[in-house]
């Protein structure tokens, strides 16, 4: 098969799950450089679902050495594996974002592969692609800061990290990816990298691959606060019920998530349930809030008290360090509540077949 047959088929395989991958320049230069020749070919018949060794095997009759070949692709971070006390060994094909897009920076080493990826990375923002990953429902939402809360009393139960991160089985530390990629590029800020947050299974498999690294719990809460009082975003996956990842996110790093919703398509992230609001009587015009809000909310030049934006404010509490104690969180008119993983996964798909008969 021709080099960009091949890839369009690829591009095809990766767009008919849940995740979508548009026909856009950028993404089709990523596959070529994380899919060599021999690796996209086995690709196209590799689902996004765990599957079986044995199953894969009858798939590739014709291919003697395909554990090898599918543990290179392991490696090269294009293929998840697992392997459960007592089971038949697992392969998946990943993701772009959440996947390989962002495997050859998680481990923050410089190499000539995170080198050829990371302008990719930055160009990877594009409208046609944010809007596959909104479908249905985000992937992301904006998890505010507790402390950020005018009444911590009306926090909702979704937005509680912390009892969710305690019952969790496992959890790791990776870079930030998208901090990383800037790094490389030369245009990196000064914030740090090594709080991108992962989460059972997959968490697993980051340290199995030297990508991430095993932290208990009370190590994840000191990450949280650090990323706090760095006015980092949180920014989790949109599921009630199920922790995957918490990213640590800015505007200066040109995260994927946030940069994306403030510049390209508000939707691919869902917004907190609260809203950032100043008291008249205690502003003093001091302009910090301002100058802290990675979505440019918050005015301040002309107005009584600063002035937030609710389209524009994500309610991530960043802006609520503040010395008169005058801007806080509070809760949104309408509470937008997270889908469950069941209901999660038949939204997009309804999303998806939409897309489809398009
Ligand atoms: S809310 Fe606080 S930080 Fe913002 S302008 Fe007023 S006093 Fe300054
Ligand atoms: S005004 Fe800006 S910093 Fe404050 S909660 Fe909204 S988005 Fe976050």
């Amino acid at each position: 098969m021709e080099p960009n047959e091949l890839y369009g088929r690829l591009r095809e395989h990766l767009n008919n799950f849940l995740m979508g991958m548009p026909h856009e320049p950028t993404l089709m230069q990523m596959l070529k450089v994380m899919f060599p020749l021999d690796e996209a070919e086995i690709a196209l018949k590799i689902p996004m679902a765990d599957t079986k060794l044995s199953e894969l095997e009858q798939q590739f009759p014709e291919v003697d050495n395909l554990e090898e070949i599918l543990m290179r692709m392991v490696d090269r971070g294009t293929v998840f594996w697992n392997q459960a006390p007592g089971k038949e060994k697992v392969y998946r094909l990943m993701t772009g974002v959440g996947g390989w897009a962002e495997t050859p920076f998680w481990g923050g080493r410089d190499t000539p592969q995170a080198r050829e990826m990371a302008p990719l990375y930055k160009n990877m923002k594009t409208l046609a692609y944010s809007k596959a990953l909104a479908e249905g429902a985000p992937l992301v939402r904006v998890i505010p800061v507790m402390e950020s809360l005018e009444d911590s009393s009306a926090v909702l139960p979704y937005d509680e990290l912390i009892p969710k991160i305690e019952a969790t089985k496992f959890r790791a530390v990776a870079h930030c990816p998208c901090r990383h990629a800037a790094n490389l590029r030369g245009e990196g800020c000064d914030h740090t990298v090594d709080n991108c947050l992962h989460f059972g299974t997959f968490a697993r498999f980051m340290v199995e691959q030297d990508i991430a690294r095993e932290i208990s719990v009370e190590e994840t809460i000191d990450i949280l606060k650090a990323a706090r009082s760095e006015g980092l975003v949180h920014v989790a996956n949109n599921m009630d019920g199920h922790l995957e990842s918490i990213c640590n996110c800015c505007t200066c790093g040109d995260c994927y998530w946030l940069n994306t919703a403030k510049d390209i398509n508000r939707d691919v992230l869902m917004e907190s349930n609260y809203v950032a609001k100043a008291d008249e009587d205690t502003c003093t015009l001091c302009g910090e809030c301002e100058e802290r809000c990675p979505m440019e909310a918050i005015e301040v030049d002309g107005h009584d008290c600063a002035e937030v934006d609710a389209k524009l404010c994500i309610g991530c509490g960043v802006c609520t360090i503040c010395d008169e104690e005058a801007i806080k969180l509070v809760p949104r008119e309408t509470i937008k509540t997270p889908p469950n993983l069941m209901e999660w996964a038949s939204q997009r798909m309804e999303a998806f077949k939409q897309r489809k008969s398009e």
